[in-house]
């Protein structure tokens, strides 16, 4: 933060960054209306939150909301169903329990923040700004992983102070998100990001690539590709394909800020996402501006233009227990089934990690729980007790392979009550398929397209869509499906070499 060029046009900032921009995403100071109550999206910086935590958001989801913890593809939290009347309660108690956007140092901060939550003063930022914009995803193993590059957990840290603490950085949507990759195993390589930065290994050491409205990409995982050819931009390969440029550790929050600042001069009103800014401005422009405001170079390296990140991602290790760096413990993960806690089950995890881990959990961007620090000789116990209160913790399990949105239970928008059908679903689903179940085109519940997508029709009816490259969902295979009938199609349409004896 401090490496900003003197001759940065910081100082001369056009309207379009002055301008807020008003959101209806849910954020912790700001309730957001559903059909089953209030929506309270709580953001967890690395997607860690302590025992302590973990139970107060139990007990306010009891006490104010309808006892429903969601979990995010973003690896955050929220809770559901808040009663009307108690927002101001279930904030004061959230923010109290240091869950807020800014430092707080109990009751008459919490007060404070909350009377101030939309007030920006010169200079500073609001804490709602602050709320939106603290959004940088590393992954749910960073500094445990055996094959990481990078321990990023202190370089999140200065990103999201750097993200909270710029006042113009309030313009920024709330949607405006990070990816800061160390080289894990486990890391989240289907949800494109605004800017993403990942370590890699140089002859003198660790330096961090970036690129722009995309994912790192690997060897084994062509997923960040095909999103990206998904979506509704036309983003071509010379422009978003590889890594741009390579810098020391040490100049990735001045290289972000930069990024940050060019993004704002150059936006149009209208552009939220750097996908936009890229449709109507060169990668090379970007970089130019972005120059301007760091001393050290920022020339598109064509060497790197093909770059992958040497380890295969693997997203099943969300599941199960399993080795980390230190010897001897091991990290050992659920899934909720479809992404949803009750009270009772967030207090045993936060119970467990207390008894048998280091007393944090980690959310995971496939909305599902790691608890961390585990002895090996204990795994076996926290895995039991992971299956008694509910999480599926093996891969092979339906309910590890199925996500669904809010459903007509919770959004006017929904046709179906996604949850229900899911639940329905899991019964039948062929072994290998992942099945994501929409209510409507939105895709709240996956930012990535999944092999298979049930979006709803009707009440109890589908139409299934394959992911083949095509834009958004795939390609429709069949039209008006009931759940049993889609059931009965997924698993020809998987394991086409099957016989139908073998079916
Ligand atoms: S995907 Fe559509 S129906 Fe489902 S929660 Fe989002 S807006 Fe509602």
């Amino acid at each position: 933060m401090s490496v900003l060029n003197q001759a940065s046009p910081s100082t001369a900032l056009p309207d379009a960054a002055l301008v807020l921009r008003p959101s209806a995403c849910p954020g912790l100071l700001r309730i957001v209306a559903a059909r089953d109550g209030g929506i309270c999206r709580i953001k967890l910086p690395g997607g860690e939150l302590s025992a302590a935590q973990a139970a107060v958001i139990a007990d306010v989801s009891e006490r104010y909301g309808a006892g429903v913890v969601e979990l995010t593809n973003r690896a955050n939290l929220q809770v559901r169903g808040v009663r009307s009347g108690h927002e101001a309660a279930l904030i004061a108690a959230l923010v109290e329990a240091g869950l807020g956007p800014i430092p707080t140092g109990g009751a008459a901060d919490a007060v404070s923040l909350l009377l101030t939550s939309s007030q920006q003063t010169p200079g500073s930022i609001s804490a709602s700004a602050a709320d939106d914009v603290r959004n940088v995803m590393v992954s749910p193993t960073a500094g445990r992983d055996a094959f990481a590059l990078f321990d990023t957990r202190p370089l999140c840290v200065e990103l999201l102070t750097l993200l909270q603490s710029e006042a113009r950085f309030a313009a920024l949507s709330p949607k405006f998100a990070l990816l800061l990759d160390g080289g894990e195993r486990l890391v989240r390589l289907d949800h494109p990001h605004d800017v993403w930065l990942a370590a890699t290994q140089a002859e003198d050491g660790v330096r961090f690539v970036f690129g722009l409205a995309g994912c790192p990409s690997a060897a084994a995982n062509s997923d960040a590709f095909q999103h990206i050819a998904h979506s509704a931009v036309d983003h071509s390969r010379p422009n978003y394909a590889g890594a741009l440029a390579a810098m020391l550790p040490s100049q990735v929050t001045d290289l972000v800020c930069a990024l940050l600042h060019t993004f704002l001069d150059l936006a149009a009103p209208d552009d939220t996402r750097m996908r936009h800014l890229l449709a109507a401005h060169s990668i090379d422009a970007v970089l130019q501006h972005a120059q301007t405001y760091v001393d050290f170079p920022l020339s598109r390296g064509t060497s790197l233009a093909n770059w992958q990140r040497p380890t295969p991602a693997d997203a099943t290790l969300r599941l199960g227990a399993h080795a980390q760096r230190v010897v001897g413990m091991l990290h050992v993960g659920g899934q909720p089934p479809l992404g949803r806690l009750d009270a009772a089950t967030l207090r045993g995890l936060a119970t467990l990690s207390q008894q048998q881990g280091n007393g944090t959990l980690h959310t995971t961007p496939w909305q599902s729980v790691l608890l961390p620090d585990i002895a090996a000789d204990a795994a076996p116990t926290v895995l039991a007790e992971m299956n008694a209160l509910g999480l599926a913790c093996d891969p092979a399990q339906p309910m590890a392979r199925l996500i669904a949105c809010a459903g007509s239970t919770g959004c006017a928008k929904s046709l179906s009550d996604t949850k229900a059908d899911a639940l329905l679903l899991a019964d039948r689903l062929p072994d290998g398929v992942d099945v994501h179940l929409s209510g409507c085109p939105r895709s709240c519940a996956a930012a990535h397209c999944a092999p298979y997508t049930l979006l709803a029709a009707a009440p109890g009816i589908y139409d299934l869509y394959r992911r083949d490259g095509q834009p958004g969902f795939g390609s429709c295979v069949a039209h008006q499906l009931t759940i049993e009938q889609a059931a009965d199609m997924l698993d020809p349409l998987a394991h086409p070499a099957r016989s139908p004896s073998d079916a």
